[in-house]
């Protein structure tokens, strides 16, 4: 087995980056200055407003003149919508995908550059917004045209066509050489060796002054093919459960560094909550059940250590402690999930939790990074989607998971289907990430759907195709054109199932 890289650093898996946060609140004081930020506490006698530079600022309503409050993001969202209705242009369609993806709704923001370039097929930036790239004078999806300039996916990093040999050796690139990982790994230790006697390293405990420095990032840290750009799942080292003593030890200092009021177990989730103690007990059950389900589908029985759930107390605590846009119900980390309570603007709450923790089991069970790429977008977006609609009933004293079908997924791609305006699958299943928008998650949904409750035959493929991805064999796009036959035949059929399908109400 060899060893992968030591990059298995934590970066968000779906995200557009750290988005700053919003803050579109703002108070204009009698002695007519303005402070921009996020109002936190109004009451009678003052207003509290959060700054973008982290503070609180306290005014008396008799210092302040006027308070001007940013609308519920949705409602500006709609507003926005309902003016480009009456006056649709590719670059207004363009402008409202930027509002959004600054405010965090990464989804409405692709669909957003989808409509723009529906309107004007050479709009540049709503193009390159979706991964789009130029070749003689036609748009190609990102993929195809690193394709076409020589480069091919090998284990989720694009690498110069000519040298695939070399990678599929082992071999990596070092200051214009290659060299096995074996060499790599020998002079990596040598050369830690070195600083360890040249007195430097934190290992002898102390630090000497005014002598060398430890390089900022040395050469064999460089080694390795060219990353990807966009996005790195996120793996996780397996991590051997704890000792019921250790787990609380590690309870107490979270709940102490984070300011946590109190830790609520399940069997496999260690939530942290300052109120609704009973209904994170309750999000503890059902993720168990869950939790179940995933071993089964990823036949992965490995006794694992508690996952981490934060619930901070409403949005705007989420917001600050994360700096995430007003339109982010929830994150995966690589290390925990993040979400807050507020069944008000985030009914889906209990849905965002199933979503990110399918990631999050994905992140695991997925032996190692690199396969993890594998899985091509609409694998991992169709579960994520398939496991958040899941709901539960009650049988004796057990909480049994079912799988209603989330109707506006349905209606969603019935839609497209009816008016052609689809991802073809021979397109979906090559689909990279800046261009799945709502429409391709209720469509990756929808063909998970269709694999797992038509045939036996199809469930069984879908197993098998699963497997092979879990573990990094073969070539996802031509794997899958092997297990499930032609693209476009599959499509008829496809397309046949889910216009008969009716969610029950
Ligand atoms: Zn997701």
């Amino acid at each position: 087995m060899k060893r992968c890289l030591s990059v298995l650093a934590a970066v968000f898996w779906i995200s557009f980056g750290a988005l700053p946060l919003v803050l579109g609140d703002e108070i204009i004081l009698e002695s007519n200055g303005r402070v921009k930020g996020q109002i936190v506490k109004e009451t009678d006698e003052y207003v509290k407003i959060l700054t973008k530079y982290g503070a609180v600022l306290t005014y008396r309503k008799d210092e302040i003149r006027e308070i001007r409050r940013e609308k519920d993001i949705f409602k500006q969202y709609q507003e926005k919508l309902r003016e480009l209705e009456y006056n649709a242009t590719a670059e207004g369609y363009y402008r409202l995908g930027i509002w959004c993806k600054e405010r965090g709704l990464r989804i409405k923001a692709i669909d957003a550059f989808q409509v723009a370039i529906q309107i004007d097929g050479d709009h540049r930036k709503a193009r390159y917004e979706l991964g789009y790239r130029k070749w003689e004078g036609k748009w190609l999806p990102y993929e195809e045209w690193m394709e076409k300039r020589g480069y091919v996916l090998f284990r989720g990093e694009w690498v110069e066509k000519k040298y695939l040999p070399n990678y599929m050796q082992g071999l990596v690139l070092v200051n214009g050489k290659w060299v096995s990982r074996e060499e790599l790994q020998k002079k990596a230790a040598e050369e830690e060796e070195e600083w360890r006697l040249s007195g430097t390293s934190s290992a002898s405990g102390k630090k000497k002054k005014g002598k060398l420095t430890r390089p900022s990032e040395p050469w064999w840290k460089k080694a390795g093919p060219k990353k990807r750009r966009g996005y790195r799942p996120v793996a996780r080292r397996y991590r051997p459960p704890l000792t019921s003593a250790d787990r609380r030890k590690r309870a107490e200092y979270i709940k102490r560094q984070g300011g946590w009021k109190y830790w609520v177990p399940s069997r496999h989730y260690d939530f942290f909550t300052n109120i609704y103690v009973d209904r994170c007990k309750l999000l503890g059950r059902e993720m168990d059940v869950m939790f179940r389900n995933f071993q089964k589908l990823f036949k992965y029985y490995k006794p694992v250590r508690a996952f981490i759930v934060l619930m901070y107390d409403n949005q705007q605590h989420f917001m600050r402690a994360t700096n995430k846009g007003p339109g982010v119900g929830g994150f995966y980390d690589g290390r925990k999930i993040v979400s807050f309570h507020n069944r008000r603007t985030h009914p889906d709450q209990p849905s965002t939790l199933f979503h990110e923790g399918t990631h999050q089991f994905q992140g695991m069970a997925i032996p190692n990074m690199f396969s993890m790429q594998y899985l091509k977008i609409w694998m991992i977006e169709g579960m994520a989607v398939y496991f958040e609609a899941m709901k539960f009933r009650r049988v004796g004293k057990k909480l049994k998971a079912i799988y209603p079908i989330p109707k506006d997924r349905l209606r969603h791609i019935q839609m497209a289907i009816r008016r052609n305006s689809y991802t073809p699958l021979r397109e979906l299943i090559r689909m990279g990430q800046p261009r799945f928008g709502a429409l391709q998650y209720a469509e990756a949904w929808s063909l998970i759907h269709y694999f797992v409750n038509t045939t036996k035959r199809n469930r069984k493929k879908f197993d098998r195709y699963f497997t092979l991805m879990r573990d990094g064999k073969g070539d996802p796009v031509q794997t899958f054109v092997q297990i499930f036959g032609d693209p476009d035949k599959l499509e008829q059929r496809w397309k046949e199932y889910v216009l008969n399908l009716k969610p029950k109400s």
